[in-house]
């Protein structure tokens, strides 16, 4: 089955940015998206605009640093459309700071949210595409995830991590089952992420660099068009990664 209609997308981190314009994109497609996130509301609210304009969308309010709520999720998909076609793992935070700062809570919280999440996610997703001999998991990492800036050690780690993680599942799942698995590295995208960033120093740097370059950021809609792209590959095609700058970012 290529491209959108009717595919099943369980899209973490859907209330808002990235992950709000892949599951608006791909409704308007004909795919039936599960939004997942913890802010219930702002689910609800895009949930009823999606059917008001003819699509297909159910919510789920999913912390994805727990298992258990992550699994509860696939459950939900299943139990709602009866199957999973591609599973989102787009849940992020970003609160960049320097080592020396010893912010160890928010290096907990980025490690529980940005890998243990995706980590779950696949965890959650797998058994049930390997019972349907199909499926897409696509992990939302960053340009972070290529190179490391001051301030992005902990933040970049993580980034790193879903792009070896998304890699080793691409290469053990290939030989047995039908499921592809997709990296996407976005650069600088206008959404709500550094409002999580608390070291002042960190926000320094990031103020400077926006002033001293022309760099324009992205809109969430360039890189739902990208994830929509590698889904939309006939079924063996499997895109491995894409990475998106600003024209301008160096
Ligand atoms: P946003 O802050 O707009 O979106 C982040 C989303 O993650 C929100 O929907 C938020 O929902 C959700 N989220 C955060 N914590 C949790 C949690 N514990 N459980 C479930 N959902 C959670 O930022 P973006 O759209 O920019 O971020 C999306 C992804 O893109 C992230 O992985 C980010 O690292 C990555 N990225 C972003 C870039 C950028 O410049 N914006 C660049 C490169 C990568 P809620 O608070 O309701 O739970």
């Amino acid at each position: 089955m290529d491209g959108l209609e009717n595919k099943v997308i369980v899209i973490t981190g859907a209330s808002s940015g990235i992950g709000e314009a892949t599951a608006v994109a791909a409704a308007a497609k004909g795919a039936k998206v599960v939004l997942a996130a913890r802010r219930e509301d702002r689910l609800e609210e895009m949930g009823k605009q999606i059917r008001e304009k003819g699509g297909e969308a159910i919510s789920f309010k999913t912390d994805v640093s727990s298992f258990g709520q992550v699994k509860e999720l696939a459950h939900f998909a299943v139990s709602e459309f009866g199957k999973i076609d591609v599973w989102v793992n787009n849940a992020g935070i970003m609160p960049l700071s320097f080592l020396n700062k010893l912010k160890v809570d928010e290096w907990d919280r980025m490690i529980d949210v940005n890998i243990k999440g995706v980590l779950y996610g696949i965890a959650a997703a797998v058994p049930i595409m390997e019972k349907q001999n199909s499926g897409h998991i696509i992990n939302v990492s960053s340009v972070a995830g290529h190179r490391v800036g001051f301030g992005s050690a902990v933040y970049s780690g993580t980034k790193f991590a879903v792009r070896a993680i998304t890699e080793g599942l691409r290469q053990e799942l290939s030989p047995t089952a039908n499921i592809r698995a997709t990296i996407i590295s976005p650069g600088a995208v206008k959404t709500e992420l550094r409002q999580t960033i608390t070291d002042e120093d960190a926000l320094h740097i990031l103020k400077k660099r926006a002033a001293s370059t022309n760099e324009v950021p992205l809109e969430s809609k360039n890189i739902a068009d990208a994830i929509i792209y590698a889904i939309e590959q006939p079924e063996g095609v499997s895109v491995n990664e894409i990475i998106i700058r600003p024209t301008l970012q160096r």
